[in-house]
């Protein structure tokens, strides 16, 4: 008898607007979501969806997505044969892990970070070597000696820039002095270097990109997504962007059209008006900035962010997990971090409207820190 398939490790989301809805006893209308860094209001695009799509919705979109390519060349600044589009930042991540794993291989992943990586790493049989970040005082920033050491087996390794949840970037100079080292202890010991697949998904909030490193690192693979600065979650599309060989194989594993016209639309019309994410971008720091001190000033600790979200710590596990409660019954959605997590003492935050972030800092005031 052949052996029933075991599931593979998955990603667990917080539960949906109408479960929470129904288990609270609330309005649909009233649930905000703080737990997913997504925007608070969509672009107004309203344009791209009474007009007519070419080709026809009856039709496929074109293999090669050449308008939106076009778009996203010119935004991120790389030629069109860098990109390929993907249905959000988590298919490249996939197929990334596809392109770079298999059964036996080694993933470095710097923790705490995105789930995805390990989830994508796992489900191709790879084993992952988790390098912790430094701690708070040091801002959380990468253990490059640490992920070096651990990268001299490795197939790829997994960075987040900046880095969901901790929500800081590290310096760029950094960045480049890892690959300097992954690139000089592949040629010490005769082997090739590992792929380095960096995920900038938060990358518009800080304003830079690892993108040019690509000329001395050809391995990198930068993540982008439209989910995030441009406000469109629900469109899923997104990017791997890379040199023409290293993005060649990671093509390969791509599903025909995974991205829709409609939302292939929607996104070439936000990559080539800039001025609609600057906007949103510049909302939500100004946002960023309140919530920061506003919670403070009831106690809270957070910490610093350059991006969407604010990772917050409680005095414990209890006292986190307390707070959660406390928000999620009035109809604000917290991410949790699972007991056993180094931030299960943490929640954190995506910064919202100031409509939105009133109601979250009211009830921020009932709750001890
Ligand atoms: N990368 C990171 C770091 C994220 O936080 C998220 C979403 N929470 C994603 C990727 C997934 O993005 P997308 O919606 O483009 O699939």
């Amino acid at each position: 008898m052949i052996a029933p398939v075991k599931p593979p490790p998955t990603y667990a989301w917080e539960p949906t607007t109408d479960f929470l809805a129904a288990k609270y006893g609330l309005p649909r209308e009233s649930i905000v979501r703080f737990d997913v860094n997504t925007s608070p209001l969509p672009p107004d695009l309203r344009e791209v969806l009474t007009g007519s799509f070419d080709p026809a919705l009856c039709e496929y979109p074109p293999s090669d997505y050449a308008a939106l390519v076009a778009a996203a060349a010119v935004a991120y600044g790389v030629g069109a044969d860098e990109l390929l589009p993907t249905a959000g930042a988590d298919e490249a991540l996939d197929l990334i892990a596809r392109a770079s794993l298999r059964e036996g291989s080694v993933a470095v992943v710097a923790t705490p970070t995105y789930a995805m990586y390990r989830i994508v790493s796992e489900q191709r049989g790879a084993s992952v070597l988790e390098v912790p970040r430094l701690g708070p005082e040091e801002g959380f920033r990468l253990d490059i000696v640490a992920l070096a050491k651990a990268a001299r087996g490795a197939q790829i390794v997994w960075l987040c820039e900046p880095n969901n949840p901790t929500g800081v970037s590290e310096p760029p100079e950094r960045i480049g002095e890892l690959l300097a080292v992954l690139e000089s202890d592949a040629a010490v010991d005769g082997r090739e270097a590992p792929t380095v697949a960096v995920d900038e998904a938060y990358a518009e909030f800080v304003g830079r990109s690892v993108l040019p490193l690509r000329y001395d690192y050809p391995k990198l693979v930068v993540v982008r997504t439209l989910s995030k600065a441009h406000a469109l979650a629900g469109a899923r599309v997104g990017f791997a962007v890379a040199r023409p060989e290293t993005l060649a194989p990671i093509v390969s594993f791509r599903a025909p059209a995974s991205v829709g016209t409609v939302s292939a639309a929607l996104a070439t019309a936000s990559l080539s008006r800039p001025e609609l994410a600057a906007g949103n971008v510049a909302r939500i720091a100004e946002q960023r900035t309140r919530l920061l001190s506003e919670l403070a000033e009831l106690g809270w600790r957070p910490y610093p962010s350059q991006s969407n979200f604010i990772l917050i710590r409680f005095s414990s596990p209890k006292s986190a997990a307390a707070a959660a409660e406390t928000l999620l019954r009035c109809g604000l959605v917290p991410r949790t971090f699972g007991s056993g997590h180094p931030f299960a003492d943490c929640l954190r935050l995506t910064v919202r409207s100031a409509q939105e972030n009133d109601r979250l800092i009211e009830a921020a005031r009932g709750i001890p820190a």
